[in-house]
């Protein structure tokens, strides 16, 4: 009978990642479900063309960044491009690029939202993000003795660096040095932290306003061939078994554990679950591990995407991201975010440019629907996306879209297994009770955006590295 050391359940960016890390030092194998690898950050291909299913944007690879120094240690050397400008933010008549250059970044934020202290806000947000970049501590784990002892040590060096700071407000901080500002500054503010955090100002603490608003302070990269490439570059050594869905998970009493899939039955002495919080108690029939997983409140925020086929020579920026005065039906957004493929991207841009357009929207919002009801609703967004679409993009006309198709949170469920989408939002009140990468039980992990430290490349990537200290020391 084989016994893995390690079964790692999804390759999403979390379980690639962790995979990859490992895979020379102990006896790996992956499992995911769908025939794509990546989850949220994978590429698909349908009627003839790829599409990137939800992420688009790579941060944190330059040097001296985590997800750099994780790439270098995996020996894998992406294909990528650097994005001029990380993304356009538009909102009517304003326009501010997110360039990583902060005087041209400030003189747009000061053409279009004029305000005597956007200098100091700015550079305060940017000198925040920098030094927890600089953390030498960073950390969060429980359920161990050496990982509480580690996450106060992080405690205590996050309360050196920046004291008071700390405990502000992402609000309090706001009105303290801008004062009162109007709707549409404080909207060019909240959209932004909505795509990167999941959440507004409202339910924000500084340091995690910073750290979101950030993002394009440091290199944007787009990912040549699509997001999916990287995940594959990542899993090329690894042992993967594709189309291959985990059933259940038994702990057995020899410490190790059991697991069933849709093909066999195998065995590992630990196992690493990227499936997100609300969805892996389902894998378990012992009562204690469903417990634990049942603690967590379902979190029923998620996307829809709207993915394109667009015709025509015009250059394009990588990403857009257009704020209306309103919210878009069944969504909890006024924003869409718009992301076409390079235009010397072979793979994607083939027969056209593939375009990737997400919203937020609630899970809730898909279910419960008769086939009618959810087919009408699906069409509905999908229109008044691609009508903000074509308002914005005015030179593009209807004729140019050759394809169009959308995502709902149920479309997610069914190819990767989850309805919540684009993880668990890091806000004040869940400080100490996210969950961290290791359980109550022991050999038992977790990797991904429903758990500390949150969402994206930057986040599930840190996450990433905690687990990996926590199981090789
Ligand atoms: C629309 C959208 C746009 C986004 N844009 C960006 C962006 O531009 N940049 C960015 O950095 N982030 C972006 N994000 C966030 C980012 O994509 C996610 O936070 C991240 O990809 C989640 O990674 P994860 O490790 O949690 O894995 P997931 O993406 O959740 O993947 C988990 C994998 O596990 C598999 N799996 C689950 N259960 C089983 C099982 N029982 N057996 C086998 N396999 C299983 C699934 O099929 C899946 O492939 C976006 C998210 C969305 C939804």
């Amino acid at each position: 009978m084989k016994i893995y050391d390690i079964a790692v359940i999804g390759s999403g960016i979390g379980g690639s990642l962790f995979a990859a890390l490992n895979r020379t030092k102990h006896d790996l194998i992956l499992f995911e479900k769908d025939r794509n690898v990546g989850g949220c950050a994978s590429t698909f291909e349908r009627y003839g063309g790829y599409y990137n299913s939800g992420a688009t944007t790579f941060v944190g690879y330059e040097e001296g960044h985590l997800i750099g120094q994780m790439f270098k240690r995996i020996g894998f050397t992406p294909e990528l491009r650097r994005s001029e400008v990380g993304v356009r933010v538009i909102q009517e008549e304003k326009t501010v690029d997110r360039v990583k250059d902060f005087d041209t970044f400030l003189a747009m934020v000061d053409r279009e939202y004029p305000n005597p202290f956007n200098r100091m806000f700015w550079e305060t947000i940017r000198e925040i993000d920098r030094k927890f970049w600089e953390l030498k501590h960073i950390y969060y784990a429980k359920h161990s003795i050496g990982g509480y002892i580690k996450t106060l040590r992080a405690m205590a060096e996050l309360l050196s660096v920046y004291r008071w700071d700390l405990l502000m407000s992402a609000e309090r901080f706001i009105r303290q040095t801008l004062g009162e500002i109007d709707a549409a500054y404080q909207n060019f503010i909240d959209a932004q932290l909505l795509i990167t955090l999941q959440t507004t100002s409202k339910e924000l603490s500084l340091l995690a306003m910073a750290l979101g608003l950030s993002y394009t302070f440091h290199d944007t990269f787009y990912a040549k061939g699509g997001m999916g490439r990287l995940i594959e570059g990542l899993l090329e050594d690894v042992l993967v078994k594709r189309q291959e869905a985990i059933l259940s998970i038994e702990p057995l009493p020899n410490g190790h554990y059991e697991l069933i899939s849709t093909k066999g039955t195998y065995y590992a002495k630990k196992v690493v679950l990227n499936s997100t919080v609300y969805d892996s108690g389902n894998l378990f029939k012992n009562p204690k591990i469903q417990a634990y997983y049942n603690r967590f409140s379902f979190s029923d925020q998620s996307a829809f995407v709207v993915y394109l086929r667009l015709q025509g020579e015009e250059k394009f920026l990588h990403h857009y991201q257009l704020i209306q005065q309103q919210y878009l039906p069944f969504s909890i957004s006024n924003a869409i975010f718009v992301s076409f493929s390079d235009s010397e991207d072979q793979r994607l841009s083939e027969g056209g440019y593939s375009v990737t357009i997400s919203t937020h929207t609630r899970a809730t919002i898909w279910q419960n629907l008769s086939k009618e009801a959810y087919k009408a609703q699906k069409k509905e967004l999908q229109e008044h996306i691609i009508e903000a679409f074509l308002h914005y993009f005015d030179t593009i006309k209807a004729k140019d879209i050759s394809r169009a198709f959308s995502a709902t949170s149920k479309t997610f469920h069914r190819y990767i297994g989850r309805y919540n989408c684009g993880g668990e939002a890091f806000k004040l009140k869940n400080l100490l009770s996210m969950p961290s990468c290791r359980t109550p039980f022991e050999g038992l992990y977790h990797v991904g955006d429903t758990v500390f430290a949150g969402q994206g490349w930057p986040g599930v990537a840190l996450g990433v590295d905690i687990l990996d200290k926590e199981i090789n020391g």
